[in-house]
């Protein structure tokens, strides 16, 4: 039995061809539209927090803290949801300058009423949570009660949202007449991935579930997406595991770094969008589609039929780096 959760994301999403760019690529290539799962918690945070959120209100919570970079879209989503709910939140977001003007998700945050704690990549890196749990106790001085959501809400209970997206795919299987025997995700706190990668697993569904990182690199992420599962299956009372090994992390589309863009990667978004009248992002989905793109050339996914992207989201990511853009 899944835990509980609230319900505000559009769901089901979507999921449509992508015509012209299936016959570049000589593969079906299907785009599943968790890009419109909202306006303000567009994206694929809201999954997870339907249930994160809803586990915090069981526990009495009445402010939500969480964490993430300067234009984080989980963020931006949780002061969203917070805002809807009636709750507070207090986002620590990392940035080296505090005095940046507000755009893209960080302008919406502030547009939400979040309350922002800004602290450094080191700090980031070293002691946010503790940061958070310190944040957590100032509010209970004031007498309200704070839940703590990890960054990306990449925990046991966030990633039943993608167990259940899982749940859903199979159900549009069935609608569309189609099976999709590849599905690939962009991995940037390991959640999203999680929960496809474990609910391939549970439900004996034999498909190749392809995280193409952002940040960090495949081990990493293959280790801490075992981690997250084993936390689901303490949930679900269940002694399924899902190894390291099993978890499929293509590496090698980093480059310059996390949400730091390429030029080609700038250029693949733009005659992306001109392509097929889709906009990807900076930081997640366009590296991700261009990292597929590359690895299908190289003859990476010769085996697969129909393919289904997820868009993850994060539109608003693409504003703060404007004139990157050659357009
Ligand atoms: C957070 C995010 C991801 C990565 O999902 P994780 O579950 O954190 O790995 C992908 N795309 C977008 C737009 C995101 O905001």
């Amino acid at each position: 039995m899944y835990p509980n959760k609230i319900t505000l994301a559009n769901l089901p999403t979507r999921i449509e061809k992508l015509e012209r760019f299936s016959e570049q690529l000589g593969l079906n290539v299907f785009v599943k539209r968790d890009d419109m799962t909202g306006t303000e918690w567009s994206g694929n945070k809201i999954r997870k927090l339907e249930f994160s959120v809803r586990e915090a209100l069981d526990q009495g919570a009445d402010t939500l803290i969480t964490c993430g970079g300067l234009q984080s879209n989980h963020c931006r989503a949780a002061a969203a949801v917070a805002a809807r709910l009636g709750m507070q939140s207090c986002l620590v977001l990392r940035t080296d300058d505090p005095n940046i003007l507000p755009d893209g998700n960080h302008l919406l945050d502030r547009m939400l009423g979040a309350r922002i704690h800004f602290i450094t990549p080191q700090d980031y890196r070293s002691r946010r949570s503790e940061i958070m749990r310190e944040i957590g106790s100032e509010y209970a001085k004031a007498g309200r009660k704070a839940y703590i959501i990890p960054e990306g809400a990449s925990n046991g209970i966030g990633t039943f949202g993608y167990l259940s997206c899982m749940q859903e795919i199979v159900q549009q299987e069935q609608e569309l007449g189609v099976i999709f025997d590849t599905l690939v995700d962009a991995v940037g706190s390991g959640g999203t991935l999680a929960g496809l990668a474990f609910a391939n697993k549970l439900y004996h569904l034999g498909k190749r579930v392809v995280g193409i990182n952002v940040c960090d690199d495949a081990s990493f992420f293959q280790n801490r997406v075992a981690q997250i599962t084993a936390e689901v299956a303490g949930y679900l009372g269940s002694d399924a595991v899902l190894d390291p090994g099993e978890v499929e992390v293509l590496d090698g589309y980093v480059g310059r770094g996390y949400a730091l863009s390429r030029k080609e990667e700038l250029d693949f978004i733009r005659d992306f969008a001109r392509l097929e009248g889709l906009v990807l992002d900076p930081v997640y989905t366009g590296k991700c589609l261009y990292g597929f793109t590359e690895e299908v050339k190289k003859g990476s996914f010769q085996t697969s039929q129909n393919v289904l992207f997820i868009h993850t989201g994060g539109l608003l990511g693409l504003f703060p780096v404007r004139e990157q853009f050659d357009l």
